[in-house]
């Protein structure tokens, strides 16, 4: 089964501004490009803009957007743990949730609204950007929008990536990743990048993008999506992440390899992440109930020293080295390949050396991205 969704958000019908940013120009831009029904709202109303229970009115939350300011910090330091190996990467928080719907997705537990929520106060992001760039001497910084929501999903009303890839143009310190399961780029054509921002795709086998990825884009979309953002002289990079075992799991892993070096040139994408399928008890509860018909959790886990279920180590090995041989088959030497949230011992067991030999992962990303 394939589907059609390059652009997630055609998935919105409705428009929720805050009161307190009823004349915001920012908030009129997005509304016209929108084209869809506003409502004014207060504080007070916004615990109950989508009627019924979460996570059962996630479905339906996901048709509406609150245009809002945020209230706290744009920047956080990505929550990685003293126990697995980390990559020391600063999450720039654009906005809160996703017009699609991932089976195994994270923010189903983290968040508590049902709808998504976009925030106005640009300015005010721009300035910590700035603020964060100019500290700390001598430190670079890689910087993400796609932890809380999809990078690019709401690109096209939003057009936040226009202004960010050219805010970053001009930095001497940081790179920015736009992270999406979209195929939605449209904007970040004609930008002056100047090399400083990377775009990258979650990727997975086709069984479980077409069945455990809920209005992405398919794997050709994003493969195409890929080559279009190299032709305007963007890098790329790639996460194969969750990797999800299921019957036919290495067949499908190595076709999608062999595929994306055949449209991909190798030179052009400058990390490629590896994570296994990994999860907090609390997802496993709302996602088997929202999608009852899932395997996904059918397997056998054990519960690793963050208290998220992993697969069982000898099996997560023996998962990494079939992908990692496939990708040294054929990646650049300029690609740094890396494990997201994994112990030393696997990183010796599958890639033969420990992060800190190379002075760690951060330090290994900093030089594939041309920061040192
Ligand atoms: S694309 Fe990412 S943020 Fe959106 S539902 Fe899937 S995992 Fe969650």
């Amino acid at each position: 089964m394939t589907h059609n969704w390059r652009d997630p958000s055609v998935y919105l019908k409705k428009i929720y501004l805050a009161k307190n940013c009823a004349d915001d120009p920012y908030a009129k831009e997005i509304i016209e490009r929108a084209g869809l029904p506003v409502t004014i709202v207060s504080e007070e109303d916004m615990g109950s803009l989508v009627g019924g229970e979460y996570p059962e009115n996630l479905k339906a939350g996901k048709k509406s957007l609150l245009l809002c300011r945020n209230q706290g910090d744009f920047l956080k330091d990505c929550p990685g743990t003293k126990e697995y190996r980390c990559c020391d990467y600063q999450i720039l928080n654009v906005g809160l949730g996703c017009p699609m719907d991932c089976v195994y997705c994270i923010l189903q537990a983290y968040l508590n609204n049902p709808y998504l929520s976009f925030f106005l106060n640009v300015d005010d992001l721009f300035r910590e950007l700035s603020a964060k760039l100019r500290s700390h001497k001598g430190k670079v910084f890689r910087i993400g929008t796609g932890e809380f929501t999809d990078s690019m999903a709401l690109d096209r009303i939003t057009g936040l990536s226009k202004r960010l890839v050219s805010f970053f143009g001009r930095q001497e310190k940081g790179v920015l990743e736009l992270k999406t399961k979209s195929a939605a780029i449209e904007n970040l054509q004609n930008l002056e990048h100047n090399g400083k921002t990377i775009v990258a795709w979650s990727l997975n086998s086709e069984e479980i993008i077409n069945h455990q990825e809920i209005r992405a884009a398919n794997f050709e979309q994003r493969l195409d999506a890929a080559a279009r953002c190299v032709q305007w002289g963007y890098d790329c990079a790639f996460h194969f992440d969750p990797i999800v075992s299921y019957p036919g799991w290495e067949e499908g892993y190595r076709a999608v390899i062999y595929r994306l070096f055949e449209k991909i040139p190798a030179e052009r994408i400058v990390w490629i992440s590896l994570g296994g399928f990994r999860y907090l008890p609390a997802l496993k509860k709302i996602a088997s109930s929202r999608f009852p018909h899932t395997h996904i959790f059918a397997h056998e886990f054990i519960e690793g020293m963050d208290n998220k279920q992993r697969y069982f180590r000898k099996f997560r090995a023996k998962i990494y080295k079939i992908i990692y041989e496939e990708l040294m088959a054929r990646c650049s030497p300029r690609t740094c390949i890396y494990f997201c949230m994994e112990s030393d011992e696997i990183w010796q067991e599958v890639m033969g050396f420990r992060p800190t030999e190379k002075g760690g992962i951060g330090n290994m990303l900093d030089q594939a991205a041309g920061l040192k």
